[in-house]
């Protein structure tokens, strides 16, 4: 297997103290992002999700080495590694990165694809199926996650982020720059070139400009060009007992985690959506126990939250997989609460999808 691999090396005197102080800080700048780095001498090493970091202290200079099977995971790395490097150094730094450097138009992760055909599943949820060449790398049940880059209404080719020579994107300019969500790939065939992707209309007509991923699915036509980069995330980890909990965001991952569970895997899938007819037929693991929750009957804003709060979850909490995706406040009692049972942060994958705007603030900065 081919290795990629990229070098930067940061001199003495550009560096706030000494090469050690200057590993030490990025040691634990790592660790919110779950990086955890093992010692051995001068070098301390961490194997994370996009590939392999190692920093070397010398007495001259502190050495930092990118590595990755993947040259477009080794492109996110390489700029991550340097948005840590700017935290310390100060943002006018000049980081330059030797080896396997990508000089391309476009990242090696992102794909340019064409609507092919849209179709309404529920009245609240449109199936975008797009068209692109070389998909291989999307096709994978381990990262079900991309992001997409939607054109400013009105503008039919908009310009894509490009790598930068530090591995940063460079941004295009504001009236030509796709805003960017995060979407779940539903389905993929590489082969045919194609994938479904089902888009939450949430909002209304009234309010299209102010939510950028809704507003494409309303106004997809067959043709219409995005940009799509990834794939990202994680799925589920081996377990004897599943808990799936989402909103209708979360929706299109539990459906196709379902499917790719083994048949003899057993849980528990809960889903929120607005009414009945927000409910899709699902294929699921007959020992996975599917219930459909509306919020518009529950008497409660978060029937999800009171779900999970009153289920009985196996005694074997090292057995169980905790699945959650919803809304962030949302997120943030469950997670509180599966804890609170005793499952393990690796026991557990919970993320927030996306977050309820309080009256008057504005949604920036804040969505994916
Ligand atoms: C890993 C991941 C995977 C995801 N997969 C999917 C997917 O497959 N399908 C999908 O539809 N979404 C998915 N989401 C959620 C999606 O990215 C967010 O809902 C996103 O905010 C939608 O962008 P927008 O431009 O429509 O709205 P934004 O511009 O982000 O927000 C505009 C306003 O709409 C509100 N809003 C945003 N989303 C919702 C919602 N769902 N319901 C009610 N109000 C909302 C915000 O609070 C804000 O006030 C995923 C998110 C993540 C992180």
């Amino acid at each position: 297997m081919t290795r990629f691999l990229c070098d930067t090396a940061i001199p003495q005197d550009l560096l706030p103290d000494t090469p050690a102080a200057a590993a030490d800080w990025l040691v634990a700048a790592s660790e919110p992002y779950g990086l955890t780095f093992t010692r051995d001498g001068d070098r301390r090493t961490t194997d994370g999700p996009f590939g392999r970091l190692t920093l070397t202290v010398g007495t001259d200079a502190l050495r930092l080495r990118t590595e990755s099977d993947n040259r477009g995971l080794l492109e996110r790395f390489r700029g991550s590694v340097t948005e840590q490097l700017l935290g310390l150094l100060g943002e006018d730094a000049a980081i330059v990165w030797t080896g396997d450097v990508e000089t391309g138009a476009l990242f090696a992760d992102f794909r340019e694809i064409r609507v092919a055909a849209v179709r309404d599943l529920t009245p609240r949820l449109r199936r975008i199926t797009f068209r692109g060449r070389d998909l291989g790398r999307f096709a994978t049940s381990d990262n079900l996650h991309v992001r997409l880059y939607l054109p400013p209404p009105g503008l039919e080719a908009p310009s894509w982020p490009r790598p930068g020579p530090d591995g940063r994107p460079v941004l295009p300019d504001p009236e030509r720059r796709p805003a960017v969500r995060y979407y779940t790939l539903r389905r993929v065939d590489a082969d045919a070139g194609e994938l479904d992707i089902d888009v939450v209309l949430h909002g209304d007509d009234d309010h299209s400009g102010e939510a950028p991923g809704a507003d494409f699915a309303r106004r997809a036509r067959p043709g219409d060009l995005c940009g799509m980069s990834g794939p990202y995330g994680l799925g589920v980890s081996p377990a004897s007992w599943y808990l799936l909990a989402g909103d209708e965001t979360a929706l299109p991952a539990i459906a196709r985690i379902l499917e790719e569970l083994p048949d003899d895997a057993g849980g528990t899938a809960l889903i929120e959506v607005e009414d009945a007819a927000d409910e899709l037929p699902l294929r699921a693991p007959a020992g996975i126990a599917v219930r459909w929750l509306h919020r518009r009957s529950a008497g409660t804003a978060s029937p999800l939250v009171e779900a999970v709060r009153a289920l009985t979850l196996p005694a074997d909490r090292a057995g169980l997989f905790a699945w959650v995706a919803c809304e962030f406040d949302d997120l943030a009692r469950l997670r509180e609460h599966l804890r609170g049972c005793g499952i393990d942060r690796d026991r557990m994958l919970a993320v927030a999808y996306w977050r309820r705007t309080p009256p008057g603030a504005s949604a920036k900065g804040i969505s994916a």
